[in-house]
């Protein structure tokens, strides 16, 4: 009651307007921004709805954030829900980059500019920014730390002291995720050069993105589908030299199966496994020397990042980007601000997780 005399008292006379002039004077002080995150089931995007939230607090706006629990039809909803109850712009990390047209369209017509938070919205020519990392150069991270791994090449880039044949299995991401094929691609221009020599071999022979796509990034799906790499391909004593997973989640599952068919145990190593997101219990794999590297994606500064572009575009000014040809979602090229990511492995990970802050000793404990 007190707050809102408060404010009806300063209205009156004047003093809160020059207040909010001088904040934003477009007048979108307190204007309500939709946010939509994939899934609460990783660390990660919880990590990105709480931080996109408290940016845009910061800024002065009012904020809706939901979470899809990766259910399409729940996401679908929530957007239009948001639109209903009068959002003025809308930050979406999409489930699956195709299924939203209509509550583009939606957005569209009530002039509701839309951000497309990490990974692309396809197929629609309302969606007015992203705000991602580089996609494409986490999958070469990804792969350029398998060949460190087997110690085809040093940390430098310079030839390492192995020289293979090395058995590798490859994973990729959800199909209906654009990044997942980024990543994808990424990886395999590193690792062509090495498959076509048979310095590294793939002896499931599934190589293409469709066959070795787990949809929805499910942890379960790529723990099954290693323990059936384990029991068919690898049943006559094949050893697994490394795997490539493009994100954590699918790490900790394809170590799992990899551990109930006997590595790491009795002297017998785990391969080199990747992953993606530094999330605490892989990074706690990584320093236990299981898992044996990962990506760091500031998703702090993804978060700050969308709310600026989020700010300015209420603002009626242009946002900062530094991407317009990469990313085209099927009708139009969306311009793009694209962050840096780096590779972590048990070498590096104080330096690059707890000295930025990311994380403190005792979370990693
Ligand atoms: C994100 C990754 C994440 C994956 C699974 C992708 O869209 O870019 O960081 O590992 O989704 O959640």
């Amino acid at each position: 009651v007190a707050a809102a005399t408060l404010a009806l008292t300063s209205a009156a006379c004047g003093s809160s307007e020059k207040t909010t002039d001088k904040q934003n004077p477009s007048g979108t002080a307190g204007a309500l921004i939709g946010v939509t995150m994939p899934t609460r089931s990783s660390q990660r995007w919880i990590g990105d709805g709480e931080n996109v939230k408290r940016e845009l607090e910061a800024l002065g706006y009012k904020v809706d954030l939901q979470y899809g629990e990766d259910d399409i039809p729940t996401q679908v909803n929530q957007i239009d829900n948001q639109i209903t109850r009068g959002a003025k712009l809308l930050i979406i990390a999409a489930i699956d980059g195709k299924a939203m047209t209509t509550q583009l369209q939606n957005a569209a017509d009530n002039k509701i500019p839309v951000i497309a938070y990490d990974r692309l919205i396809r197929n629609s020519p309302n969606v007015d920014y992203y705000a991602t990392f580089d996609n494409y150069k986490v999958g070469i991270q990804q792969a350029n730390s398998l060949l460190t791994g087997l110690n085809l090449v040093n940390a430098d880039g310079t030839p390492g002291t192995a020289k293979g044949p090395f058995n590798v299995e490859l994973f990729a991401g959800s199909p209906d995720d654009n990044n997942a094929t980024f990543f994808y691609n990424g990886a395999m221009s590193v690792l062509k050069p090495y498959l076509d020599r048979g310095v590294l071999k793939v002896p499931s022979k599934q190589l293409d993105f469709r066959s070795i796509a787990i949809l929805r990034w499910q942890a379960r799906t790529a723990q099954d589908r290693m323990e059936n790499l384990l029991t068919s391909t690898y049943r006559s004593g094949l050893k697994v030299d490394g795997v490539l997973s493009p994100y954590d989640g699918l790490s900790i599952g394809i170590l799992s199966a990899l551990r109930s068919n006997g590595y790491g145990t009795g002297g017998r190593a785990y391969p080199v496994v990747t992953g993606q997101d530094s999330e605490t219990a892989s990074v706690k794999s990584i320093i236990a020397g299981e898992q044996y590297s990962t990506i760091f994606k500031d998703y702090r500064d993804l978060a700050k990042t969308s709310a600026q572009m989020a700010d300015a575009i209420l603002r009626g000014q242009k946002p900062a980007t530094n991407n317009d040809k990469d990313y085209d979602n099927g009708v139009k090229v969306v311009p793009s601000m694209l962050l840096n990511t780096s590779i972590v492995n048990k070498g590096n990970y104080a330096k690059v997780l707890l000295d930025s802050g990311f994380y403190t000793r005792a979370q990693l404990r």
